[in-house]
């Protein structure tokens, strides 16, 4: 079976949450892993609404260092410490992340009673057999981080192949997904025969950004986009001014990159009772667009 790709939105709202949005946080989960997205004041108590586990964590992703994307980074460690967390946390950020991490740890007296791996990275950063992480730069007036997890494209066996074929499963079938044609009772069978190709998925992540030419890139052809619509169209001075995004900015991003669905986070309560016209708004320019609420799950 193929193992899918888990997106839970602990957090939605801008910098100030209201009742129903808390500040942002996306966890990602794909098989032992579990990324979190942005760290935002309450993110833990989100873990518990949603019931999840924080001490399944893996590895935390700073997009940048403004306070509604971090200030949930220092609870979250202390309870960590205080559940017998026993791997070791990656902690990744744009530049400065190491500085600022090592002054977090100190402020707030927090003991490694298990450790802690901050890297500031950019480019390709981790990668397994299965996936990787790449960070791009965006324009947000700090320094700022953009993030795709990108599942690799797998040769998987077609069972249903193997059933009309009348091929069992065992060690005859080893070799296939690496291109090796099998023997079976006398027969030959192709490996081009009986398996396929599993495209690759990216699932991307845009946290508070101004519109800038590296985006669209960066988040090519993802299958899920996450991004931030700070403001309207209506409001694009101030997005530009205040380092952000207008719904309109993010479909239009969307649409150039070619993506296949568009979630809309980091929303401005001041659009509280008017999230039709920002949903309106984007799928006017790119229609698969979505606005999350709080803990709400898509898979991938
Ligand atoms: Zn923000
Ligand atoms: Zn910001």
């Amino acid at each position: 079976m193929t193992e899918k790709i888990k997106l839970t939105f602990l957090g939605t709202s801008d910098s100030v949450p209201s009742a129903s949005r808390n500040h942002p946080a996306v966890l990602l989960t794909y098989k032992g892993e579990n990324i979190l997205i942005d760290c935002g004041e309450g993110t833990q108590r989100q873990f518990r609404k949603a019931g999840l586990n924080p001490c399944r964590l893996t590895r935390i992703l700073i997009t940048h260092w403004h306070a509604d994307h971090i200030l949930g980074i220092p609870g979250l460690l202390k309870t960590l410490g205080l559940s017998s967390y026993n791997k070791k946390l990656f902690v990744y950020g744009p530049k400065g992340t190491k500085f600022l991490m090592g002054s977090l740890l100190k402020l707030f007296g927090i003991r490694e009673d298990y450790p802690i791996e901050t890297k500031e990275v950019s480019g390709r950063f981790f990668e397994t057999d299965d996936f990787y992480l790449e960070a791009g730069t965006m324009s947000h007036g700090i320094q700022c981080n953009a993030y795709s997890f990108i599942k690799k494209a797998q040769i998987r066996i077609d069972k249903e192949k193997l059933k009309k074929l009348k091929i069992p499963k065992g060690p005859h079938l080893k070799g296939l997904k690496k291109g090796r044609d099998i023997i079976y009772k006398g027969k030959k069978y192709s490996a081009k025969r009986l398996t396929y190709k599993e495209p690759e998925k990216k699932i991307s992540f845009v946290l508070d950004t101004s519109f800038n030419n590296r985006v669209v890139p960066f988040v090519k052809g993802s299958d899920v986009l996450v991004c931030e619509s700070s403001y309207i169209h209506e409001l694009e001075n101030l997005a530009k001014r205040h380092h952000h995004l207008t719904a309109s900015q993010a479909a239009e991003i969307a649409k150039k990159a070619k993506v296949k669905k568009l979630f809309l986070i980091h929303i401005s309560q001041r659009f509280s009772k008017k999230m039709k016209g920002v949903l309106e708004e984007a799928r006017n320019i790119f229609k698969e667009t979505y606005l999350p609420k709080d803990l709400d799950t898509l898979s991938a």
